[in-house]
């Protein structure tokens, strides 16, 4: 074996924990260096959270148009350019991976373009992009892998080259027919964008219903989102096998409570899942264990089972989200740093970004009940949030679960605009300990969907008990 370049830093992935590790590393005058084979940045600029939150915008705009004699402007004929689209994404994306090389210069952080694996403990190969090898050690390395999107194994399902969302992001046309397998936020999200562009849009879900971990109000909501903007939804449906080829035609042969059915349409996105960038980085050379579902075996310090390596995001299994990745960055800088911070127990906010938003922190009803946690409810329409009637979006609702003896928040979901950015103030009152009634009395700005908090709140049932 070639003489390995020494470092005190090897990344091997930029995910979003890599990279700000990279930074931070660098900055602090540590040897670093990160090999990333792609994407400058990792998923979240490129592929994924922010190229598909542009396009939703996109999506938003032509459901504003398809509208506008509600908002009072008439108008004579509008098109979709999906060119112009996809164009503004890649503008927005060249602009996100020139930052990210402003930071790579700015921190001192090398970045080596080329695929890597272990060859040896703490020792990684990299295949230059541009020809040749390097041969990198470092006295810590830092996994940050990421996933891809997962293709079933289903008959005829490679074969029909079906988009991901890479693909999807990239189309320069709109599909005459799509139709989507897995009905989970990737799904969802492209469903409802496609949609609005004017493609006929066809939902497979395994499940029940959508968004089967949400309680049933909130499936329902979302059941009646999509079939108001006329996308078909098939649930507790199980593809068999597929015919043809995604962008010409394509066949799905699958079952339901009714038997077979076979959907025909001329685009297929494969959105079933992800699975982790994690069986071609060589990691039995170095003493790097996997889970049984191909994540990488970690402990709450992030810590793997080969010294010194540690692993972050979606490849060591934590909840794929950028923001929760990012938790893993400051997870692991702090135990580097002498600390010992865990992972476990942290809150997990989420939202979907279909039109309203549908974010969630803390418990849903369904786990309080499966916990045996006992709760209050409030409920309020999001109609009487009076922010949503100057918008002419009055759809959805607010939900907070407060403990049923103590004043303590336990979870908040919310259907409607910027229910993502709302959520944002009742997580920082969880965390913060406050009790709901911090958030039934604050004053907040009228008229914005946050100052929805104040009847919420105002609306809990008094604790048994408790003196009125
Ligand atoms: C369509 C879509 C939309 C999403 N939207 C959201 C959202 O709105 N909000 C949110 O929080 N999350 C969202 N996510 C999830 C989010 O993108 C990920 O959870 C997040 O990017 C964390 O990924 P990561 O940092 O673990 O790895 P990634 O960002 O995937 O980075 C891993 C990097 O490692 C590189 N790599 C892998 N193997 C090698 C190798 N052998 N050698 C060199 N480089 C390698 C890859 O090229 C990649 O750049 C979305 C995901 C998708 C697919």
């Amino acid at each position: 074996m070639a003489t390995p370049e020494e470092y005190d830093v090897v990344v091997l992935g930029s995910g979003e924990a890599g990279k700000y590790l990279a930074w931070d590393f660098a900055s602090k005058g540590q040897r670093t260096v990160m090999v990333e084979r792609r994407y400058v940045g990792g998923s979240c600029p490129n592929i994924a959270c922010l190229p598909s939150k542009n396009i939703i915008h996109s999506a938003k705009v032509a459901s504003y148009f398809r509208s506008s004699e509600e908002f009072g402007i008439t108008k004579d004929n509008w098109k979709i350019d999906m060119s112009g689209v996809r164009a503004r994404k890649r503008r927005m994306v060249d602009g996100l991976v020139e930052m990210h090389l402003g930071r790579f210069k700015a921190s001192g952080a090398e970045l080596a373009m080329g695929t890597g694996r272990f060859v040896a403990p703490r020792t990684i190969k990299v295949d230059l992009a541009n020809g040749g090898t390097r041969l990198l050690r470092g006295k810590r390395v830092i996994i940050s892998s990421g996933s891809r999107a997962t293709i079933d194994a289903i008959s005829g399902l490679p074969e029909a080259r079906p988009l991901t969302h890479i693909d999807a992001l990239e189309l320069d046309r709109v599909p005459e027919h799509l139709l989507v397998l897995g009905g989970g936020y990737v799904g969802l999200e492209f469903a409802q964008a496609m949609r609005r562009f004017g493609s006929r849009v066809t939902i497979l879900e395994r499940s029940s219903r959508l968004v089967p971990r949400e309680d049933t109000d909130v499936s329902e909501a979302l059941h009646q989102l999509f079939a108001d903007e006329r996308i078909a939804v098939h649930t507790l449906t199980t593809v068999e096998r597929v015919e043809g080829t995604s962008g010409e035609i394509v066949r799905v042969h699958a079952t339901n409570s009714g038997g077979e059915i076979v959907i025909e349409g001329t685009d297929l996105l494969a959105a079933t899942g992800r699975t982790p960038n994690t069986e071609d980085l060589g990691l039995e050379l170095a003493g790097v264990e996997r889970n049984p579902d191909g994540h990488i075996k970690v402990n709450g310090r992030l810590e793997t089972t080969a010294e010194n390596v540690w692993a972050v995001g979606d490849c060591a299994g934590s909840p794929h989200f950028t923001h929760i990745a990012f938790d893993d960055f400051r997870v692991v800088r702090d135990n580097l740093a002498g600390g010992d911070r865990v992972t476990t127990g942290r809150l997990v906010p989420f939202c979907l970004f279909t039109d309203p938003e549908l974010a969630r922190v803390g418990l849903s009803e369904s786990e309080a009940r499966t916990k045996g946690i006992a709760y209050r409810l409030a409920k309020i329409p999001m109609v009487t949030v009076l922010r949503t009637r100057t918008l002419s979006e009055t759809r959805g609702f607010m939900k907070a679960l407060v403990d049923a003896s103590s004043d303590r928040v336990l979870g908040f979901t919310a259907f409607g605009p910027s229910a993502g950015e709302v959520i944002a103030v009742v997580e920082l009152a969880i965390s913060a300990g406050l009790p709901y009634t911090a958030l039934r009395d604050s004053i907040f700005t009228h008229p914005t969907m946050a100052e929805g908090l104040n009847p919420l709140f105002s609306s809990v049932p008094t604790a048994k008990g408790a003196a009125n």
